[in-house]
């Protein structure tokens, strides 16, 4: 990587969370928030009629529809294919230079404060993330290894980035944490500024990043009804450690179901609202210390 020529900042791939799209309304209307002299930034809305309808999606969602072979079939055609397309036009336009960067904004139902779930481990992602995590404590990093073909927007360029602020309620706007949005994405953009500039801040060389490892569903009855809560205990305990043996679940009969994994492990998207279609309770991740040059 040497420079970072074009950037984009998507908010309201989900229409129901609305930090994103407020934002990135606000970043349409004052450009000059977010242009900085050394690249282009675009800020542009993602889910177009889910958001006008304020809800997650209308047939599918679209984060998930940013796979190459899809994006390639015409015989796609809900509107959230057709939509990502035109988004793809956008960030990869013909015969011009694709972004180098996306940051995608997204809200959770989970309390994950400001979590950066990187798109890849490049380098410079690795150096942004430990710079952001050393400025603002609130800020935690997470990593998700999974196929380009699983179709998230932030594979769409080299240096994809998500931001996933919450506990916030779908729907739903939070005065603090927009503003704490709002700022971490000027520290991102402040920070390639000064990278293109030669300029880096200097910055921790350990990064705490959680890994996740796996998912794990709420118990379901064989019609596949959910048939336990998560327990209160668990509930809005992201990152803190889950140890075998400790309550996960609990029962509409008030039952405790306790963790049956091996190892302690850290929770994240604990009792998100938009993943009880998708039968996940939560991510597990385990922590880890990195060393980064
Ligand atoms: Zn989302």
């Amino acid at each position: 990587m040497h420079q970072i020529n074009r950037l984009a900042i998507v908010g309201g791939s989900h229409g129901n969370e609305l930090t994103g799209v407020y934002l990135v309304k606000k970043f349409q209307k004052s450009p000059s928030l977010i242009n900085r002299s050394s690249f282009e930034t675009l800020a542009l809305l993602g889910n177009l009629k889910a958001i006008a309808e304020g809800r997650r999606y209308i047939d599918k969602d679209l984060n998930r529809c940013f796979h190459h072979q899809g994006l390639q079939d015409p015989t796609l055609a809900t509107y959230e294919d057709l939509r990502a397309k035109e988004i793809q036009q956008f960030l990869q336009p013909p015969n011009q230079p694709f972004v180098d960067s996306i940051i995608d904004l997204h809200t959770t139902t989970a309390n994950m404060g400001l979590t950066l779930i990187l798109g890849n481990m490049h380098p410079l992602l690795l150096q942004l993330a430990a710079y952001l995590s050393s400025i603002n404590p609130l800020v935690k990093v997470c990593s998700h290894q999974q196929a380009r073909t699983s179709g998230f927007l932030r594979f769409m360029c080299e240096l994809g980035l998500v931001i996933e602020v919450g506990a916030v309620a779908q729907g739903v706007l939070n005065a603090e944490l927009f503003q704490q949005t709002e700022q971490l994405i000027y520290a991102v953009l402040d920070y390639f500024e000064g990278y293109n500039q030669g300029k880096i801040p200097q910055t921790s060389n350990t990064l705490k990043l959680y890994e996740s490892i796996g998912v794990i569903d709420y118990p379901r009855n064989e019609a596949g009804e959910i048939e336990a809560m998560i327990h209160p205990q668990l509930q809005f305990q992201d990152y803190q450690p889950l140890n075998p043996g400790d309550p996960i679940f609990l029962t509409f009969a008030g039952k405790e179901i306790f963790y049956e994994g091996e190892s302690t492990v850290y929770p994240v998207f604990i009792n998100e609202a938009a993943y009880y279609e998708k039968g996940i309770a939560m991510h597990i991740t385990q922590k880890q210390l990195l060393h980064i040059d």
